[in-house]
């Protein structure tokens, strides 16, 4: 362990030899002083003694070996080796942070991971666990995870994940902001494969969902944000990965919320929010859950977003619109059944005119609908009447019935359907 109580107050061996000039006479001196009893463990009061080895790095040691948070502290030590410096001083900002709210807080309850689960004997130890009585949560920050094409990374961080759901806590992982790629002209996250796995769920996303699902949009939320997709997603569910970033004194976190896309390399995925700075207080801010976002900014941005959406889908039908190969469209249009036109006529006029025609043109049939039976004739920009838009719904929705079957589906033109 790299940790003791030195004259009545926590001292850590790594950092302490960072600053010195010497490192050989200072070991030396403070293993006179260990041996002496100048040093203590800080979980047991154990007297500790150095060892300061060639091979092994420098490190205290129990003298009776019946520390189990020492041992806790080994394993854990091991297991984040790899992390660059940054790590630490991240982890120490944020413990500092959430021990503050725990003393004004009767119901929190903070503590290092390996200190907090040592008589369990755990695998593998979270950086820090936060309960508040409704949740446990695992908190891991992570640093230098470019290793993507080093596949044992990814399958560590797996079996950490999962670990730390089998013992029935939240997993939250802090990734190092150096390692945030996206690119919003294109509305693409690019993500690590382990950064595909971390990514979880808070409260903020099930917003976003909700507002997702509540446009009720005509075409698809990936088309219309000209997004450039493998397929087209068949949930709508949103996640969220936290980036951090730590100045001298501080940290600050930002969230990337995305719809999963591509789930394998390169993984990709549709970037829903501008990455936005949260301020430590806030982002940690742990009254039933961890909040880790700002409230106020996500309300903004959402409806940002909706408004973008909304606008888009309408523009959709609209661009680049040109005149269809006559093929297999239906050379004439039935007669009007000479009713009064209201909207939810659509779907009666729609089943008089199938009768006469084997193919159903969306485009021909909202023509159709204006000139022949007094629907609105309120244009777009281009040209197409805006009625399109309610003629795909019901068109779509007479499909889900089968009634018809889509034959050609050309978003930016028409929608072909044949009559079944
Ligand atoms: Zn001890």
């Amino acid at each position: 362990m790299l940790e003791a109580i030195y004259e009545g107050r926590n001292f850590n061996l790594s950092s302490h030899l960072s600053s010195q000039e010497s490192v050989k006479q200072e070991v030396q001196r403070l293993k006179k002083a260990a041996e002496k009893g100048a040093f203590t463990c800080p979980y047991c009061d154990g007297v500790l003694r150095l060892k300061a080895g060639e091979v092994k790095e420098k490190h205290f040691f129990h003298l009776n070996n019946s520390c189990v948070i020492s041992e806790a502290s080994e394993v854990y030590q091991q297991q984040t080796k790899r992390e660059t410096k940054s790590h630490s001083v991240m982890k120490e900002i944020i413990y500092d942070e959430l021990k503050t709210q725990e003393k004004i807080n009767d119901n929190l309850h903070v503590e290092y991971g390996y200190v907090d689960k040592a008589e369990e004997k755990w695998k593998y130890y979270p950086d820090i666990i936060v309960n508040n009585k409704k949740a446990e949560l695992a908190i891991t920050i992570l640093t230098d995870v470019t290793a993507n094409k080093d596949s044992n990374l990814v399958r560590k961080i797996k079996k950490r994940n999962e670990y730390f759901k089998s013992k029935n806590l939240k997993p939250i992982w802090f990734v190092e902001e150096t390692e945030q790629s996206i690119d919003l002209a294109h509305r693409v996250v690019h993500l690590w494969e382990a950064e595909l796995d971390i990514a979880i769920r808070m409260e903020e996303d099930i917003e976003w969902e909700s507002a997702i699902k509540q446009l009720e949009l005509n075409n698809n939320l990936f088309d219309i944000f000209d997004y450039h997709h493998q397929s087209l997603p068949t949930t709508l569910d949103v996640f969220s990965l936290y980036y951090v970033k730590s100045t001298e004194t501080n940290i600050t976190f930002t969230v990337q919320r995305f719809i999963k896309d591509q789930l394998s390399h390169p993984y990709r995925a549709f970037a829903l929010n501008h990455p936005y700075e949260i301020k430590m207080a806030t982002a940690l801010w742990t009254e039933d859950s961890m909040q880790l976002s700002d409230p106020i900014v996500e309300e903004q941005q959402r409806e940002v977003f909706v408004k973008e959406a909304l606008e888009r889908d309408e523009q959709y039908m609209v661009n680049d619109e040109e005149e269809l190969t006559t093929s297999s469209q239906p050379e004439n249009n039935p007669q009007t059944t000479g009713k009064v036109y209201e909207d939810h006529d659509i779907e009666e006029i729609l089943s008089e005119y199938m009768k006469e025609v084997e193919v159903v043109s969306a485009d021909k049939f909202s023509k159709f609908l204006v000139e022949e039976c007094g629907a609105p004739s309120h244009k777009f920009a281009t040209g197409r009447y805006q009625i399109y838009g309610k003629v795909c719904t019901t068109l779509n929705a007479m499909e889900k019935e089968g009634t018809i079957k889509l034959v050609r589906k050309d978003f930016v033109n028409d929608r072909l359907y044949k009559v079944v």
